[in-house]
Order: C-alpha cells, then sequence, then structure tokens
C-alpha cells in the first residue's frame, strides 16, 4: 500500500547554522509526539552544501529522510558546478526533487532532460519526487487534465514498472506555489484522481494504488488537515512551511 509522505523544500534559503537549529527543532517537536500516532514518512531537502550535516542530524527514527532538490542527469565527469544522484547518495540522500515547476521555468528543464535525470536518480538508488503541475493561464483555458496528462506522458511514463515503482508524484498547480493561494482540497483531490487514472492506463491498478501523490502549493499547518483527508492526497510537498519548525511539524502531524 501507499505510504503517506511530507516532503519540505527548503530551496535557496536557510544558512548551514540556520537549517541545524531548524532540524533540532524538527528533532525536539518529533520526540514530543505521543508515540503510536499516525507517522507518515518526512523528508527534508536542504540546499546542497547543507546535505550532510542536516542529515547526522536528523531526528532518530526510521520515518525522517534526507532529499535533494535536484541532480544532474549524468553519472560523474566534467561538469563544473554540478551534483550527480551518486554523490547526493553518497551522503545519504534518499530521495531527489525533479521536475520542480522552478526548475522547468528558470533552468529550462524540458521533459527530455528530465527524462535523463530520473535514470541517473534511479540508477543510484535514489527515489524521485516528481513534480507536475499547470500554470494559471492553462487552468484559466481549462487545460489543465492536457497539460498534466502530458507532462506525465512525456516526462514519467517512459519508466518501466520497475522504476515507476520508486517514484513519488507531486502535484503544484503553479498559480498556488509561494502565492498564499492553495488549491482547494476539491481541485487538488480531482487531480490527484486523475494522476491515479492515468497511471492504471499507463501500468496498471496496482501501481495506480500503490503510488503516493503529493499536493504542493501554500500548503500550510491550517489547510493540511483538509487537504490531507481527500482520498488521493497522501501528503504534501512543503516550501514556505517547511521553514518553520513548530508549522512544518504541525503538517506532518495533520493526517
Ligand atoms: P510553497 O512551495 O509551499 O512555498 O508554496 C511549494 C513548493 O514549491 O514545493
Amino acid at each position: 500500500m501507499r505510504q503517506n509522505l511530507v516532503a519540505g523544500n527548503w530551496k535557496m534559503n536557510l544558512t548551514y547554522s540556520e537549517g541545524l537549529a531548524l532540524v533540532s527543532e524538527i528533532t525536539r517537536l518529533a520526540r514530543a509526539t505521543a508515540a503510536g500516532a499516525a507517522q507518515p514518512e518526512v523528508v527534508i531537502c536542504p540546499p546542497f552544501p547543507l546535505l550532510y550535516g542536516v542529515g547526522e542530524h536528523l531526528p532518530p527514527s526510521n520515518k525522517f529522510h534526507l532529499g535533494a532538490q535536484n541532480c544532474h542527469h549524468k553519472e560523474s565527469g566534467a561538469f563544473t558546478g554540478e551534483v550527480s544522484a551518486r554523490v547526493l547518495a553518497s551522503v545519504g540522500c534518499e530521495y531527489v526533487i525533479l521536475g520542480h515547476s522552478e526548475r522547468r521555468q528558470y533552468f529550462r528543464e524540458d521533459d527530455e532532460l528530465l527524462g535523463q535525470k530520473l535514470k541517473a536518480a534511479l540508477a543510484a538508488g535514489l527515489k524521485p519526487i516528481f513534480c507536475v503541475g499547470e500554470s494559471l493561464d492553462t487552468r484559466e483555458a481549462d487545460e489543465t487534465f492536457d497539460f498534466i496528462g502530458r507532462q506525465l506522458t512525456d516526462g514519467l511514463f517512459h519508466l518501466s514498472n520497475q522504476e515507476f515503482d520508486r517514484v513519488t508524484i507531486a502535484y503544484e498547480p503553479i498559480w498556488a506555489i509561494g502565492t498564499g493561494r492553495t488549491a482547494t482540497s476539491a481541485q487538488a483531490q480531482e487531480v490527484h484522481a486523475f494522476i491515479r487514472e492515468r497511471i492504471a492506463r499507463a501500468y496498471d491498478a496496482k501501481a495506480a494504488l500503490n503510488t503516493t501523490i503529493l499536493y504542493g502549493g501554500s500548503a500550510n499547518a491550517q489547510n493540511a488537515r483538509e487537504l490531507f483527508s481527500q482520498p488521493d492526497v497522501d501528503g504534501g510537498l512543503i516550501g514556505g512551511a517547511s521553514l518553520k519548525a513548530a508549522d512544518f511539524m504541525a503538517i506532518v502531524q495533520s493526517f
């Protein structure tokens, strides 16, 4: 069965000491959580230079994992300034976010490149968190489902069944990211159900049932419970609200 999961995407925020302070506060709050409470998997995704140190200080629970925000599509070599999936795995990363709309928009990452990144991440043993999501123009033109369907087909469904098994999908409507404008739980549910139906078509019913699908875009401690109560919403990819321990842990505890 699929797992509930909450991932914190710190983006290009926090220095090393700020990151360590945040993770130590998260650890304190995780300890205070009632034993036996439903615990989702938690993935913390700091900037590259913070990965190793933050990983060393994650709460001592097998529910907490380290993730990166990106990786290069080649295994190694002369690519000055880049970081490979293999290097990420070697410092304790288990997950990597791929296809975030900020990477698609500001770094021109297209389906072909993302396909190569997915392969590189999987080959290094990482679990990709693959992001899809429409712009406001696309939503207003009533083209959301066509658009997301295309992102899935062109960007993700080239993977084999075995590869796809290790992928988490994040639905992040671009108009909701960092804007304070969250999708309603009904809007999120509708797209999540559509994604699950497309997985069933591309793979099979079991794959559809077992795939974790996260919502991202201005999710916070106030709206998480309502979003996570939807049948096809299995957790969240959290930006802004992952930078405050109390907010982030309130979201983690929203199942
Ligand atoms: P936000 O970002 O929670 O700040 O809207 C989410 C994301 O971009 O992953």
